[in-house]
């Protein structure tokens, strides 16, 4: 069940939309000031946001524009109307759609059920990463080779994960230690050599092609070889 956040300061509105997505299935939840919308945001709880222009606290373009710094959250603008200018500046700054006040309850549906399709068509294509006969599954956290599972601890998934998303690029060691460990990292410096070869072992070793090559001097590649 999608769980959408509503964001709007005109009491009696906000209960009628809510009543009104309550009754096709969704979750709502209601903030009526603007600062309290973002901290709600914020949260990654939600799946989409209706939000209002004017509001109190912060006012909805601002909180858009400090959610766009770090989400990717479905957003729609609830615009009044002939505000043609929050418009233009609502979709400049990332929301995905607006819709015009006074609505149809119908209109505003068929926007979200577009707004969430859209989101699910992005996801799937992110959360499945794949080099040959090799996918990973970041949402199932499952790596599969050959039709067969292959079990990797959290760090080697991880290595594994960047090297996917990194596929063809040669990374040197200092960046898969940055990436995979993090700055903090204080540890032995031939860690990423380790964890290579583990990684190697279970998703290389009784395979006839093998996908994550060493470049001398360099570092390490994933790439499947002609
Ligand atoms: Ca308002």
């Amino acid at each position: 069940m999608s769980r959408i956040l509503l964001v709007e300061d005109e009491e009696k509105l906000a209960r009628f939309i809510e009543l009104e997505l309550r009754h096709e299935g969704y979750e709502v939840e209601k903030a009526f000031d603007g600062r309290i919308g973002l901290e709600m945001a914020e949260s990654g709880q939600y799946d989409l946001m209706l939000l209002d222009i004017m509001l109190p606290g912060i006012n909805g373009l601002e909180v858009l524009r400090r959610i766009r710094r770090a989400s990717s959250l479905p957003v729609i603008m609830l615009t009044a109307r002939d505000a043609v200018m929050d418009k233009v500046t609502g979709l400049d700054m990332g929301a995905d759609d607006y819709i015009t006040k006074p609505f149809s309850i119908e209109e505003l549906l068929a926007r979200i059920r577009v707004a969430l399709r859209r989101k699910a068509a992005f996801r799937e294509e992110k959360e499945l990463l794949s080099c040959g006969d090799l996918t990973l599954d970041v949402s199932r956290h499952q790596v599969m080779r050959g039709g067969k599972e292959i079990e990797l601890t959290s760090r080697e998934f991880s290595l594994l994960q960047y090297f996917l998303e990194n596929k063809t690029i040669v990374l040197t060691r200092d960046q898969l230690l940055e990436k995979v460990w993090g700055y903090g990292y204080m540890g032995e410096t031939n860690v990423v050599d380790v964890y290579v070869r583990y990684l190697r072992g279970k998703m290389d070793e009784g395979f006839d092609k093998k996908l994550l090559h060493t470049v001398r001097g360099v570092g390490y590649v994933l790439r499947e070889e002609a």
